[in-house]
């Protein structure tokens, strides 16, 4: 993968060095920024690999900043591993977590893995699909109300097209783990349903995601 631009949001100088060596090692177009302002006025990445811990802002506020108006994947970085499920939890719209210390190449595998599931996203000619009255346009990754377009996190995105490719059928807490987050997910499952209750809120009474105790979910449209 050529001209993948990272933005590197790391106050640590001997990590950031080091990270930003070994990604444009592998082919990576680097830009280091080590505050939370700096990374809010960089330009728009691929892809954003943010440290928490910075020396003017939350990290987590700069994910949800950052999310406000982009779809970039972000990979947060955590100094503690047990902080993990605690971000993960909180809905900051980050793509993939890592702890602490990590080689160069786990945060290559995390950045393939982010990227790949944006790039194997259905693209079909047949591409925008109407469920009652929302449409999903796979290639745009965009879904429309009304024409209008609500804003989603890729991986809320990738939730509903999925639900969204059979409508009435019940999905498995399993399968759609496996179909949104990949082998590299660590933390809990917990994830899944933030993400429903996220969709749930801002689609409201657009469509139905049913509960199917101890099952999974189910995309239900009223007629
Ligand atoms: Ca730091």
């Amino acid at each position: 993968m050529f001209d993948v631009r990272v933005l590197l949001v790391e106050d640590d100088r001997s990590i950031a060095d080091s990270l930003r060596s070994g990604l444009e090692r592998y082919g990576y177009e680097v830009t280091a920024v080590a505050t939370g302002s700096a990374a809010l006025s960089a330009s728009a990445p691929d892809v954003v690999l943010l440290d928490l811990g910075l020396p003017d802002m939350d990290g987590l506020d700069v994910c949800r900043m950052l999310r406000a108006h982009s779809t970039v994947p972000i990979i947060v970085i955590t100094a503690r591993g047990d902080e993990i499920d605690t971000v993960a939890g909180l809905e900051v719209g980050a793509d993939d977590y890592v702890a602490k210390p990590f080689g160069v190449r786990e945060i290559i595998a995390r950045i393939r893995a982010v990227m790949r599931r944006i790039d194997s996203a259905p693209d079909s000619a047949a591409a925008v699909q109407a469920i009652g009255d929302i449409q999903i346009d796979r290639s745009a990754r965009r879904v429309l109300v009304h024409d209008k377009e609500v804003a989603l996190t890729p991986k809320e995105f990738d939730l509903l097209a999925y639900l969204g490719l059979s409508p009435g059928a019940v999905r498995t807490r399993e399968e759609l783990m496996d179909a949104v987050w990949d082998e590299h997910w660590f933390g809990s499952t917990r994830t899944l349903d933030v993400h429903i209750a996220a969709l749930r809120q801002k689609f409201a009474d657009r469509f139905v995601i049913t509960t199917v105790r101890g099952v999974g979910f189910r995309l239900d449209v009223p007629t």
